[in-house]
C-alpha cells in the first residue's frame, strides 16, 4: 500500500527532525505538500498516519495539514520550464504520462510535483517557561 509506506516514512522524517529538539514533548502538526504526480490519497494518508502513529508518544494526535503541489517541468532542449496541469485526465492515475516540451516538442524532466515534501513541522515545546 502505496500511502502506508509514506506515512511511515513521514514519521522517520519528522522524529529525525525532532531530535534536534530534544525539549519536544509532542509533535503538534506536519505541513505536508503532496506533488499531483504522486497520487497519493489525502484521506488514506491520513488514515495510515494516524494508525502509524498511535503508539508513538511524539506524535500521537499530530495532525497533517495537505495541500498539493503542482507539477513542474523543465525541458532538456530548450530550457523551458513551467507548470504542467495534470489534474483532469484519471489515465494519470494508470500510467506515468510522457510529457513533451510546449516550446518545442523536447524530451522534458518533472522537477516537481512527483513527490512529498514536508513543509513544516510544529513542535510542542516543554522547556518549563512561560510564552
Ligand atoms: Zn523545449
Amino acid at each position: 500500500m502505496h500511502e502506508l509506506q509514506i506515512a511511515s516514512d513521514l514519521m522517520n522524517a519528522v522524529l529525525e527532525a525532532v531530535k534536534e529538539h530534544p525539549n519536544a514533548s509532542r509533535v503538534e502538526k506536519v505541513d505536508l505538500s503532496i506533488g499531483r504526480l504522486s497520487f497519493v490519497g489525502d484521506e488514506q494518508l491520513r488514515f495510515c498516519w494516524g494508525a502509524i502513529t498511535d503508539e508513538c508518544k511524539l506524535l500521537k494526535g499530530c495532525k497533517l495539514d495537505i495541500s498539493e503541489e503542482e507539477v513542474e517541468i523543465s525541458c532538456r532542449s530548450c530550457g523551458y520550464i513551467g507548470e504542467m496541469d495534470v489534474s483532469e485526465d484519471p489515465m494519470y492515475h494508470f500510467l506515468l504520462p510522457v510529457f513533451a516540451c510546449p516550446e518545442c516538442g523536447g524530451e522534458v524532466d518533472i522537477t516537481r510535483g512527483k513527490g512529498v515534501t514536508i513543509s513544516n513541522v510544529r513542535l510542542m515545546i516543554d522547556d518549563g517557561v512561560e510564552g
